[in-house]
């Protein structure tokens, strides 16, 4: 494999659409002729990734139409709908979850489930309406049966999320539960160490807490979330300095 056809079986790899020049001289056309064929290369069930360099210059309006007709992974093929997010597109505060459950993948909106009151009644806690922050999940398709999402799920959706957060450019952002913890900050840690702790996602601070869902099932350990949302309020207000 020649220098061009590497270079382009990367670009492809990486979904990076190549162009090249309409009228080519001959000599120039014959010398691309050769360099070609280059293998394509995916994922098994994985279709080709969303170019990201595309979705980072959407407004929200053709995000959300972007979002709407993805294919890129075997989820569309499930889904009632896309969930893309709701709430304030300027908030300050950013909730992010980890996909859609069987209610929201019904009603097209993240957290309105039972997790989603347990969620709002927290926010509310701290003198939040879940208008005033904006929610939206790693995840824009619900796994079948609620399954964990795979590693090829999470990367294709990934670009969505991130534009998502840059036209939000919330001041915090609350990761809820290990999934959305975990994918977010690309670790395997648990999420008991990573509670308590400021990270930053793309810049931004970043808290971890328990899943709604998780609380639900384990009200005792309410009072530590409760900790976690003190903890990212001390962060926005300025008065916790990172680790
Ligand atoms: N759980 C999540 O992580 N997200 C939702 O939207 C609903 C339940």
């Amino acid at each position: 494999m020649n220098e061009a056809q590497r270079r382009a079986q990367y670009l492809n790899a990486l979904g990076i659409q190549v162009w090249t020049q309409r009228n080519k001289p001959v000599a120039a056309a014959a010398e691309t002729a050769a360099a070609t064929p280059v293998p394509v290369v995916q994922s098994p069930g994985v279709a080709a990734r969303p170019a990201q360099h595309d979705v980072a210059l959407l407004d929200w309006t053709a995000l959300q139409q972007r979002v709407a007709s993805c294919t890129a992974c075997g989820l569309h093929s499930t889904r009632t709908q896309t969930v893309f997010g709701v709430g304030n597109n300027n908030a300050q505060w950013m909730v992010i979850g980890e996909a859609p459950g069987a209610d929201e993948d019904r009603q097209g909106e993240p957290f309105v489930g039972r997790a989603g009151k347990l969620l709002n009644e927290m926010l509310r806690a701290i003198g939040l309406r879940r208008e005033d922050v904006y929610i939206a999940n790693v995840l824009k398709c619900r796994p079948p049966n609620n399954r964990d999402p795979l590693p090829a799920e999470v990367e294709q959706c990934e670009p969505y999320l991130k534009r998502q957060v840059a036209l939000v450019q919330p001041k915090i952002i609350l990761a809820v539960g290990r999934i959305a913890a975990q994918n977010l900050l690309q670790t395997d840690i648990t999420i008991g160490k990573l509670r308590g702790q400021q990270f930053s996602y793309g810049g931004i601070p970043l808290v971890v807490t328990y899943h709604p869902a998780y609380l639900l099932r384990s009200p005792a350990e309410k009072r530590k979330a409760w900790d976690d949302l003190c903890f990212a309020r001390g962060i926005l207000a300025g008065t916790r300095v990172a680790n």
